[in-house]
């Protein structure tokens, strides 16, 4: 594969590689077609919608959280549009309802609530009811829907069967990056729990957090998995990845602004923790950089920061085997889910230009922000 010359980037920018992309679209696809079961982008980790006419030829459409998700799916990929939300918004539902084909709720109050509106939307709508299987194996809350008295989702308690007319499916979501063994433990709570309304319905959504496209991950169980479900109960499976459609196929380009000293060497970036990687602090994890080594491992140590004011805004520290000056990049890896999905403008600091790679168009810079973008959204 040519590599990318990643000094012809803006910087900073995110840099989508779509042959990395198309990668990971060929394994879901051939787990589609390996099924019969439907896989769908989970906007939330991954919405660079210039890339989902490509998603789009691989994959049976999206699954949204909100109004903005449904409608962006809607209009920029146009297949299946499913939506789940802790709650759905009085107001919004009239819109929303002309997006979608499928919709989940959270609970027989919204179930109830809006019941009578999905079915008079003058096209068929499916319906679901998210449950808490109350089993996962999360280590971290914030990650975790299925913590102890989590919202997302109705327990078997206040799983009320009397008011199952009219839904085609259910639907749980109880993974984080976690491969197929995982998803075992959890088929097996939800079969106990809810196996007997399985038989009913005409389909069931795996929900997300199947890191798939990971180098250890078990298809061959997944699909297992897939197949012994649709055929006992009868039913389609659907799967709804973010992080697996994307991993490690972008990277978050920066460039060194300024050295110093404080007790040990600092750079500082044109990109920011806190604006352009919120998950570095807020997961927290520690991002690749290509050509960069562990704190001490190579023979210069820098902290390094971003431009932003905020004290905590560090990246994390790393060795060169250079000394670091200003003006030289860095490359950071799979920066492409839960990124541009969760950047903001804090502190006034420009969004990453947005940039796409293939080899027929080579580096295409698709979007690049301006002040209008950050006043826009503030008066
Ligand atoms: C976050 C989320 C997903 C996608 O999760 P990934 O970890 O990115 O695969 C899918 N479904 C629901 C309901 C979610 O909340």
């Amino acid at each position: 594969m040519k590599p990318i010359d990643f000094s012809k980037v803006p910087s900073p920018s995110y840099v989508v590689d779509e042959r990395l992309l198309t990668k990971n679209l060929e394994l879901l696809k051939s787990i589609q077609d390996r099924t019969g079961c439907r896989i769908l982008l989970a906007l939330k980790g991954f919405s660079m919608h210039s890339t989902f006419p490509l998603v789009g030829e691989y994959l049976a459409g999206i699954t949204a959280s909100s109004l903005h998700e449904a409608r962006l799916g809607y209009e920029k990929m146009g297949k299946e549009v499913h939506v789940y939300a802790p709650a759905y918004i009085e107001h919004e539902m009239d819109e929303l309802l002309g997006y979608v084909d499928h919709i989940v709720f959270n609970s027989f109050n919204q179930w109830a609530q809006f019941k009578d509106k999905v079915k008079s939307a003058g096209k068929t709508i499916e319906c679901g009811i998210r449950v808490n299987p109350e089993y996962s194996e999360i280590e971290t809350a914030l990650y975790d829907p299925c913590y102890t008295n989590s919202r997302l989702g109705t327990t078997l308690a206040n799983f009320d069967k009397t008011q199952l007319d009219g839904i085609d499916g259910l639907h749980f979501h109880a993974m984080c990056e976690q491969n197929s063994d995982t998803l075992e433990r959890i088929i097996e709570v939800v079969e106990e729990k809810f196996g007997d309304v399985l038989h009913q319905m005409k389909w069931l959504n795996f929900g997300g957090g199947h890191h798939i496209t990971r180098e250890d991950y078990d298809v061959e169980k997944l699909v297992n998995i897939i197949n012994y479900v649709q055929e006992k109960y009868n039913l389609l499976v659907y799967l709804e990845p973010g992080e697996a459609v994307a991993l490690n196929t972008g990277y978050l380009v920066a460039t060194v602004l300024d050295i110093q000293e404080n007790g040990m060497d600092l750079a500082i970036l044109d990109t920011s923790a806190t604006c352009h990687m919120p998950d570095v602090l807020e997961m927290p994890y520690r991002p690749m950089i290509i050509g960069s080594g562990q704190a001490n491992e190579l023979a210069h140590t820098y902290r390094l920061g971003g431009l932003t004011c905020l004290a905590g805004d560090v990246i994390g520290d790393y060795s060169f085997e250079q000394p670091l000056k200003p003006g030289d990049r860095l490359v950071f890896t799979d920066m492409a889910h839960y990124s541009m999905v969760k950047n903001h403008m804090f502190n006034g600091v420009n969004l990453p230009s947005i940039v796409s790679y293939n080899d027929e168009e080579g580096i295409k810079v698709i979007r690049e922000f301006k002040f209008e973008d950050y006043s826009g959204r503030l008066s």
